[in-house]
């Protein structure tokens, strides 16, 4: 037997569940499915379990995307304080960190508990296990059938069955194909906010370490991104806050346009400019003190010795530069299952922005991570999946 709905989600995890409430609250009859077991396991794991999930300077200009006035429509129609709002209705009371919005009980599990008692409470439906597999049309109406042959009926469709980061939490990519069904272009989906893989001695000795640091990606010579924060040395090359940051141009230039010169410089030093750190190191060699000494108590102990051979020349402002300005040559990055969203998808262009619907097919709609569309970290994404998903859900 066919079921029959106006609005069928595929995918439910922060876009789709959005998606399904405001269509809901609207007044239409929706359904969501869901491949996965549980719905929003993404949730579960976000801003490592506390869930970031918003930015009190929710703007386009923190996106990068094919169409950034697509994300300043949407941002438009339900933005920073609509998000806020939308989750103190249900009950999840919030704060904020240095910008940065979560919960108040600091437990993804909560915003995701919140999110399942409002579909129970709207009385919507979740299909779980239940992976969309083809997309059908007949006379205006489409039909979705699943993998293991059941098959709804509806007349809108939301495909929000996200990017291909951490696979193993449900989406994997294979959404994108309902949108080449419909002739939509795409633009090659890349792992971001992602480590970085660096062929070096020194990130092998360190494996394990964290400093303070900044990270600046030079591409063909160009800077493209900077950021500060935590930098960790890992067997592989590097990672940490400062490296997810910068890992996007990188991503693209490795991944997509397998660009040759690519480079990370690290300041290891960033609370001393280099004349001070020079005039440091001036007054520590004047000591006497010896090479794998001189570092200790501006770097971990770990790294002042692994440092000392840096600490060879008489010059301290040289020794200060190579410091402020350490060079590693990157091969690659890590993959899907480490990365935390998609740099590339459905391109944009090919959406209407006021109502996320597709400019090709009428009826169907994107939202979240499956567009191009790819905020900074600090809960630009979560972001992005709600206000698209509600967005997308009101389908006009
Ligand atoms: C480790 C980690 C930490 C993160 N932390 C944060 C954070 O703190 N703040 C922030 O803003 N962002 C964070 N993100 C990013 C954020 O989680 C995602 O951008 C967001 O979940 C995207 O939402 P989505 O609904 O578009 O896609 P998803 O969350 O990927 O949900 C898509 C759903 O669709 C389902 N699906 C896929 N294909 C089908 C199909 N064929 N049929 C049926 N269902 C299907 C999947 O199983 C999945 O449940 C983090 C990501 C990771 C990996």
């Amino acid at each position: 037997m066919t079921a029959k709905f106006h609005t069928m989600i595929i995918g439910a995890g922060p876009a789709g569940i959005t998606a399904a409430i405001s269509a809901k609250r609207k007044g239409n009859n929706v359904l969501v499915c869901e491949k996965m077991p549980r719905p929003g396991k993404k949730i579960l794991i976000s801003g490592s379990g506390r869930c970031n999930l918003s930015n009190e300077t929710l703007e386009d200009r923190y996106y990068n995307a094919s169409s950034r006035h697509l994300v300043r429509s949407v941002l438009d129609r339900f933005g920073k304080s609509d998000i806020v709002r939308f989750f103190e209705e249900l009950g999840v009371r919030l704060y904020t960190e240095k910008g940065r919005v979560f919960p108040a009980t600091n437990q993804a599990s909560s915003v995701l508990r919140a999110l399942e008692i409002e579909l129970e409470r709207l009385r919507i439906p979740l299909e779980l296990n239940f992976k969309a597999e083809r997309i059908l049309e007949d006379k205006g109406a489409f039909t979705v059938a699943s993998s293991d042959g059941k098959r709804i009926e509806c007349e809108k469709i939301v495909v929000a069955g996200g990017g291909m980061a951490y696979p193993a939490l449900g989406s994997d990519g294979n959404c994108y194909k309902f949108a080449k069904q419909f002739g939509h272009r795409m633009i090659e989906p890349v792992p971001s906010a992602v480590a970085l893989v660096i062929k070096d001695r020194l990130c092998h000795i360190l494996q394990g370490q964290r400093i303070h640091a900044r990270a600046r990606a030079i591409i063909d010579g160009k800077s493209l991104q900077e950021a500060s924060g935590e930098l960790l040395f890992t067997k592989y090359g590097l990672s940490g806050t400062a490296i997810l940051d910068i890992s996007e141009p990188i991503s693209i230039a490795k991944n997509r346009l397998s660009s040759k010169d690519v480079t990370v410089y690290i300041d290891t030093v960033p609370f001393l400019s280099q004349k001070e750190l020079g005039e440091e190191l001036k007054r520590r060699a004047a000591k006497n003190l010896k090479r794998e000494e001189i570092l200790v108590g501006i770097l971990p102990n770990k790294l002042a010795t692994a440092f000392k051979d840096l600490l060879n020349g008489p010059d301290s402002d040289k020794m200060a530069l190579k410091l402020k300005e350490m060079r590693f040559d990157v091969t690659g990055t890590r993959g899907w299952n480490e990365a935390e969203f998609t740099c590339g998808g459905v391109d944009t262009e090919d959406i209407k922005g006021a109502s996320l619907e597709s400019k090709k097919k009428r009826g169907l709609y994107f939202a979240g991570e499956i567009l191009d569309v790819q905020g900074q970290r600090g809960g630009y994404n979560l972001a992005w999946a709600w206000a698209s998903g509600y967005v997308a859900g009101l389908t006009e």
